[in-house]
């Protein structure tokens, strides 16, 4: 793939930032516009940083004036689904109409390519496994429902203004750069494998595993094991399907609206990632068992098949203990929690 310049909005984010880095190892010209409400600007090192916001007219304007992109990669929005349901104006407001914006003032500076961030969360109760790309999509809460309604857009925008897009909706992204430049930071953290190690890191630097501070959310459920199965796919896997979705555009294949779901394919139960965290960090990780989260669906799995066959998309990381050895490797190389501090849990 020949050398392009690439803009990569909300890249200073969690996949964003893996992307960056991704794009910048495949030597693309890489510029970041985020308005680091919840990114890190020293994630996007090697990038040029435009600090702004999609919900800004001017913003955008002073990002796209005077530069020229070949393709956008978006990933700017708020993503976590029991904050959507406490604070869906802030959703849609961020999700949509910043996407509304963004997508304007692209199509004012021609920019008519762009490979966009969606979720399994679009297809809402899971009526048909694995979910395929033709699976009902009638998402269940504000934040799927924002997803959905710019994935329309995006639609009517090929249809009319031959404004090409391809739509990746990951199921559980997760780990980290298998060369642990990067990690997951989110603040407050509220998934899984983070929480886990976190409570090994607690327990390696000396503190008593009995007082656990992590909860298991819902163990009688109508599952294998009794908890929830989730489909978790390593953020560089998700980046390699980005690159081939990035491709497909700029060769001109791609000319209308396409959505690829982004899935390893093989379900997970929440036990299933506590053993393989105890088995990766050798650690003895226990935890406390709660209520099921809210809005928490039981099954998540998705079909990549069309990804596999269509983008040429091959995941290399397999395994659950492969994924979590990433973020391991990253979170031991960072500073290591009190003994006395219990992980914090949100949502
Ligand atoms: N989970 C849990 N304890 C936690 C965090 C998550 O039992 O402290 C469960 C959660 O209920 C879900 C699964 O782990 O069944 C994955 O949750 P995560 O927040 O990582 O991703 P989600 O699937 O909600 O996007």
């Amino acid at each position: 793939m020949t050398a392009h310049s690439v803009l990569v909005v909300g890249g200073a984010g969690y996949i964003g930032s893996h992307m960056c880095r991704r794009l910048l190892d495949a030597g693309h010209r890489v510029t970041v516009f985020d308005n680091l409400s919840r990114g890190h600007a020293d994630a996007v090192e090697g990038c040029e940083l435009v600090r702004g916001d999609i919900r800004s007219a001017g913003d955008l304007r002073a990002c796209l004036e005077g530069r020229s992109f070949d393709l956008t990669m978006h990933f700017a929005a708020l993503a976590y689904v029991g904050e959507s349901v406490l604070k869906p104006a802030e959703y849609y407001d961020t999700n949509v109409r910043g996407s509304l914006m963004l997508l304007e003032a692209l199509r004012e500076a021609s920019v008519g390519r762009l490979v966009f961030s969606s979720t399994c969360a679009t297809y809402g109760e899971v009526q048909e496994r694995p979910i395929t790309e033709a699976h009902p999509q009638h998402p269940v809460n504000p934040y799927g429902r924002s997803k959905w309604m710019v994935e329309q857009v995006l639609r009517d925008y090929a249809a009319t203004y031959g404004f090409s897009s391809v739509s990746l909706r990951y199921f559980n992204a997760a780990g980290c750069d298998p060369q642990g430049r990067l990690g997951e930071r989110h603040d407050p953290e509220t998934h899984l494998i983070p929480l886990v190690l976190r409570e090994a890191q607690r327990v390696a630097a000396g503190g008593d595993p009995e007082a656990t501070g992590l909860s298991l959310f819902g163990t009688d459920l109508e599952t294998p094991d009794g908890t929830c199965v989730r489909d978790y796919t390593h953020v560089s896997d998700l980046c390699e399907a980005h690159l081939l979705a990035a491709e497909r555009l700029l060769a001109g294949t791609s000319m209308g609206f396409e959505a690829y779901n982004l899935g390893s394919g093989a379900g997970c139960s929440v036990l299933q990632v506590i053993e393989a965290c105890r088995r990766v960090t050798g650690i003895d990780i226990r935890y406390r068992t709660a209520p099921r989260r809210a809005g928490d669906p039981l099954w998540l799995v998705g079909s990549s098949d069309r990804a596999r066959e269509v983008l040429g998309w091959r995941p290399a990381f397999t395994a659950i203990d492969g994924i979590v050895g990433t973020a391991w490797r990253w979170m031991q190389a960072q500073e290591a929690p009190q003994p006395s501090g219990a992980p914090g849990h949100a949502r």
